[in-house]
Formats: C-alpha cells, structure tokens, sequence
C-alpha cells in the first residue's frame, strides 16, 4: 500500500505533468472505482476542467480543478497512474489537451475516485493526524504520553500520525532500536526522541528515492521505486541483521507483519 513517500512522489509528478492541462475526455473502463457521482455524471463534470493544483493529505491525493470542484483519490492498496500513452489495462483514462493520457490502474479495484464540491469536510480528513514533519520533537513525545497499544500499531494510526504504514513504521523502529512490541508508554524520553528522528529520515529518505514498489505502486512513468532495495527489515524474515547478523524475527502486531531484530531492538 503507498505510504507517504510513494503518494508525495506520485503527486510531485503530476504536478510536473498536470498542472494547466485540461481534461478533454474520459474513459470509464470500471465504474466500480468511481464513487461519487455516478460514472456518467462525473465525466459530465469533468471534462473541460483545467488542473489548477495537486495537493496530499496522509495518503489522500486531490486534484483542484475548481474553487469548488475536486478530484479526490483513495489510491489504497493497488491505485497508481500511468502518464503516456493509453493503457489497455487502465480502468479510467483522462484524455488532456496536449495529446498525452493519465490512466488510473488499479489491478484489485479497491480505490475509489471522488468529485466533490469541497474535500476538506470528508469525516477521515478532520480525524487525520498530523504529519511527523509538522510536529515538533516535544508535541510529538507529548502525543505518546499516556497512549495504550503497541508503539508500531500507534504510529500506524492514520488518526495518531498520518502517512506512515507498515513499511515505513517497521524501518523507523529499527533505526530507533526500539522493539515493536512496547508500549507507547514505556519509551524513555530518550527513546521518543530517536524514534521521532527516525521516522523523519526514514520518511525524507524514501521520498528522494521515490518510495518502495512492494506492491503495485509505480511511478508516472511505470518504473518501480528505488526505495525498497534500501529497506533494511521490512520483507527480510529470517536475513541476517544489518548491525548485529543474527536472523531477523517476523511476527505479528495488530494484524500486520512484522519484522525486527530481536537483538538489537529492545
Ligand atoms: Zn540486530
């Protein structure tokens, strides 16, 4: 599933290939990742707009197209764009003026496109937290005060922080030596102060080399990450540790993998 660093790349190259265009077509290859409105209506609304802006939250892409109309896109699990050419594989394609096409994929259908008049009121946006890079060191150990569960399934709370998942969380906590299994609540000062470094570099990192393609993500122009050949527990069950070389554990928190070091995360 793209995290931050792969939605922030995705969105730094549309704004590179967008902004000004205007949508001239629309093809609907499956209505099912159209949500609102309904598939006819919304090409009605859509074409002759102009792109006037690329803007994310936490994971959420939006398309301004007008003061009062936006493109809101949930790319999930398997969302991502291709910019070229027509793709046969593409479940919506974006026809703009200039001659080239920005198809919507999604293999497993689960994402969903919006037009809405406002994207701001959407009931998951007001409960999004902040993202790391708009906190301080201090606002964020603050936040970890008193907070129950595990210290990785709390930064994985879209609502806690935004943007980080289980990538991103597993690899933070490694730099930060920090086994997921402990509680918010227990990490000395010391410790929250690590892990709120880390998670900004790990986060800023992944952005320069333009995320991880674990799963479907690709950039605009179909190339997988080079984040991932950079990931040092994430996926690595078994591999030896990078620091310490006894193997790395994977087990399970909140329902999710997990890979760690035992030995050097404690
Ligand atoms: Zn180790």
């Amino acid at each position: 599933m793209p995290e931050l660093p792969e939605v922030e790349t995705i969105k730094r190259e549309l704004e590179e290939k967008l902004l000004n265009k205007k949508i001239i077509g629309v093809k609907v290859n499956n209505s099912k990742v159209i949500k609102e409105p309904a598939f006819s209506e919304f090409k009605k609304q859509i074409i002759g707009e102009k792109i006037k802006k690329i803007i994310r939250r936490g994971k959420l892409l939006v398309i301004e197209l007008k003061k009062d109309k936006f493109l809101v896109i949930h790319l999930r699990i398997t969302g991502w764009f291709k910019y070229g050419k027509i793709e046969e594989k593409a479940r919506v394609i974006f026809e703009l003026s200039g001659g080239q096409f920005l198809n919507y994929m999604d293999s497993r259908l689960l994402g969903q496109l919006s037009l809405r008049k406002e994207y701001k009121d959407l009931d998951f946006l007001k409960r999004l937290g902040p993202e790391i890079f708009h906190l301080t060191r201090k606002q964020f150990g603050k936040k970890l005060e008193s907070r129950k569960g595990s210290i990785k399934a709390l930064i994985m709370n879209q609502n806690f922080i935004a943007g980080v998942g289980n990538i991103y969380a597993q690899e933070a906590l490694f730099l930060a030596k920090i086994d997921p299994r402990r509680t918010a609540k227990s990490l000395t000062a010391k410790e929250k102060d690590k892990l709120y470094e880390k998670l900004k570099a790990v986060l800023t990192e992944a952005i320069e080399y333009k995320g991880s393609s674990v799963d479907s993500y690709r950039n605009l122009k179909g190339q997988a990450g080079g984040m991932e050949k950079r990931l040092k527990v994430y996926g690595k069950r078994n591999q030896p540790c990078l620091i310490c070389k006894k193997p790395l554990k994977k087990i399970t928190i909140a329902g999710r993998g997990t890979c760690f070091c035992p030995n050097c995360q404690t």
